[in-house]
């Protein structure tokens, strides 16, 4: 599995609090215990925290009997899927990164072959999580974008939207996640920003300081299913790794891949660049599990098998 080394390298406490957190958390390791009887279905589940910004990936071993089965949580149903390895079917779930803490319920349905259905509930403790903070003294005509540039940005989010909405019924993916540029982040997923004392947005990807002119690369296996020059993310690609998981990276100098086109894992999407609105060479990196804010550092952690 890829070691997020640049990450860990970073001097902040936060993001290492986080991290130790991790090494107690069944996350980026192998699965939890078994959940359910010797008899039933077997649920897994892996994790690196539950807490808002974090994947979740259920795992359901079937004795057989089972023609099918669909997952069930913070609103959002999906079916499980073949898993590599043959042995379980899987699904991908998503705390966004603005869930309110508290328990919620997981609930998985098993529909079996004789036209029973099984129903397993499991309630999960979601953790509260403080994310960074900045104060931004930026000029007005970087934070409002020019009054003919509105109808572009609404249109482009809604092809962005569009892109995203179609969940693939097959995991696309080759393995674990791997980082699209080994140079540090700014370890600033989630991060609140007051932009001259109005709280303008929140930060819903990771920024990676790769230089500009690096290869850009996939994640993960997928399909590219947006490469287009954005007002506000500039020269965007987003790939479609299946099961309603999507990865984005922004503000590239050039784009090297097509839509449509199937890519591997670590292929070049792009040159990393400060196109839309960016005020100087990065990547933004961005992770959406069924239209879910993810941090996508934690998608590296995720067992996933070749
Ligand atoms: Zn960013």
């Amino acid at each position: 599995m890829t070691r997020p080394r640049a990450l860990l390298a970073r001097p902040v406490a936060v993001a290492l609090a986080v991290l130790a957190l991790s090494l107690v958390a069944p996350a980026g390791r192998p699965p939890d215990k078994p959940q359910a009887q010797a008899t039933g279905p077997i649920i897994r589940l892996a994790y690196r925290a539950l807490q808002p910004g974090e994947p979740i990936v259920v795992f359901l071993e079937t004795d057989g009997t089972a023609k099918s089965a669909s997952v069930t949580f913070l609103g959002r149903t999906v079916d499980l899927r073949p898993a590599p390895g043959g042995r379980s079917v899987f699904a991908f779930l998503g705390i966004d990164l603005r869930a309110k803490p508290g328990s919620h319920t997981m609930t998985i349905k098993v529909y079996k072959t004789g036209g029973e259905v099984e129903t397993i509930r499991k309630d999960l403790e979601v953790a509260d999580k403080t994310f960074p903070f900045t104060k931004l003294q930026l000029k007005r005509e970087y934070v409002t974008p020019p009054a003919a540039a509105l109808e572009r940005i609404k249109r482009e989010a809604e092809l962005v939207a569009l892109a995203t909405s179609v969940v693939t019924p097959e995991w696309l993916g080759d393995g674990p996640f791997a980082l699209p540029h080994d140079a540090p982040s700014w370890s600033n997923f989630g991060q609140r920003r007051l932009n001259n004392n109005v709280l303008e947005s929140v930060h819903a990807g990771l920024d990676i300081r790769a230089p500009f002119g690096e290869n850009i690369r996939a994640a993960n296996a997928g399909t590219v299913v947006l490469a287009s020059d954005l007002y506000l993310g500039g020269k965007t690609v987003i790939i479609d790794h299946g099961l309603g998981v999507f990865s984005s990276y922004g503000h590239m100098s050039k784009l090297l891949v097509k839509r449509g086109e199937a890519v591997k894992k670590s292929t070049p999407l792009g040159l990393c660049g400060s196109t839309g609105r960016s005020t100087g060479p990065h990547l933004h990196w961005s992770v959406k599990i069924l239209d879910v804010r993810i941090d996508p550092e934690a998608m590296l952690r995720l067992p996933l098998e070749k």
